[in-house]
């Protein structure tokens, strides 16, 4: 019998766009009780399983995590409030008050005994100094030190990361930690001011079709650089990481490396128009630079995010397109 199926998992934050996919890829695993947890009521989650356990609770709060884990063996915490760069850098105290949340699930976690225990982190964790150059050649687990992460919600999940270690070391929790570079896909924000580049810009390309204005607006000069990771790859990822024996954060990301300015371009060729770029050089664009280093994750798993950005886009560019309509 696959002893995975019979786990009993909790999803924290499983009304939210990793979550809720994450939920399906258990449940097609063969998962038979799973548990989502989330803040929003559940006419607001992302997508709803009825056939799940769903509750709607604050895991800021130490007593409702307690609930949350009881009678759970596996907790994947992504619960935290966030978003993309213009999000995170106008919230820093809401971002870090999501420490609460990992604590209080650690805590909980360690008294009920839970076998392991994942924790989404995040590339936002990397020092800044490392990532000034539009040219980077990814960044490596030990770019996080010395420590200059992003104000606020980098700094939180250098935070908690510290704490997953320490759980583990000094309490024997199986804790896992993946540093999630840029994740996109269908179900995600796209338009609630928590949105991040591929999902701003495809319904940004979407509006310029419909309106035959033929302008975008991009944030910075458009040569910034990033990966991007589909969701199927993040889901698939995050179930390696957590079922695997890696002790360390590892970086769960895209190789492919792109200027805004190139996204811009797939989604050109994917919408079949051309689009004026304004590029709105004071608004918040983050770091020049940034990528992943599939180093260590390939030596571990034998695995690593494969989806290409062209065929990623194009999905996430049919789901707007409908809802849309
Ligand atoms: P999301 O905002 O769609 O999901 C997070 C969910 O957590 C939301 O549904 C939110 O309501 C919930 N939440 C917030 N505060 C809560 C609380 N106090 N109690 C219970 N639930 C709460 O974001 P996502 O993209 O699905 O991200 C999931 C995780 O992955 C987060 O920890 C995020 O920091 C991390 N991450 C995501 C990306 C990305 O590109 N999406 C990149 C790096 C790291």
């Amino acid at each position: 019998m696959n002893t995975k199926k019979r786990a009993r998992v909790l999803v924290a934050g499983g009304g939210g766009f990793i979550g809720g996919h994450l939920i399906k890829y258990l449940k097609k695993q063969g998962y038979e009780k799973i548990r989502a947890v989330d803040i929003k009521p559940l006419s607001e989650w992302q997508q709803l399983d009825s056939k799940v356990e769903n509750i709607s609770l604050d895991l800021k709060d130490k007593n409702n995590c307690i609930e949350a884990v009881k009678g759970i063996d596996e907790v994947y915490n992504l619960a935290a409030d966030m978003g993309g760069i213009g999000f995170i850098e106008n919230n820093k105290a809401s971002c870090m008050l999501s420490v609460l949340i990992n604590t209080h699930l650690l805590l909980a976690a360690k008294n009920n005994k839970v076998k392991r225990f994942f924790f989404a982190s995040s590339a936002c964790v990397y020092a800044a100094d490392k990532q000034t150059e539009t040219q980077n050649k990814g960044l490596k687990e030990s770019d996080a030190y010395p420590a200059m992460a992003e104000d606020g919600y980098g700094w939180e999940k250098l935070f908690s990361e510290r704490m997953c270690r320490h759980f583990a070391e000094d309490f024997g929790l199986k804790t896992r930690v993946a540093r999630f570079h840029n994740v996109y896909g269908p179900f995600g924000d796209y338009n609630t001011g928590r949105e991040k580049a591929p999902a701003a810009l495809t319904r940004k390309i979407i509006a310029a079709e419909k309106t035959k204005k033929k302008e975008i607006e991009i944030w910075g000069d458009g040569e910034q650089t990033r990966s991007f990771m589909y969701i199927d790859d993040c889901v698939k990822g995050i179930d390696l990481i957590m079922h695997s024996n890696i002790k360390e954060p590892v970086n769960l990301g895209s190789e492919e490396m792109v200027s805004i300015n190139q996204l811009v371009e797939i989604l050109e060729k994917i919408a079949k128009i051309t689009v004026k770029r304004k590029y709105l050089l004071n608004a918040p664009k983050g770091v020049r630079g940034r990528s992943s280093d599939n180093t260590l994750l390939r030596k571990y798993l034998s695995w690593e995010p494969s989806i290409s950005l062209k065929r990623g886009m194009s999905k996430l560019y049919q789901w707007i397109k409908q809802v849309e309509k």
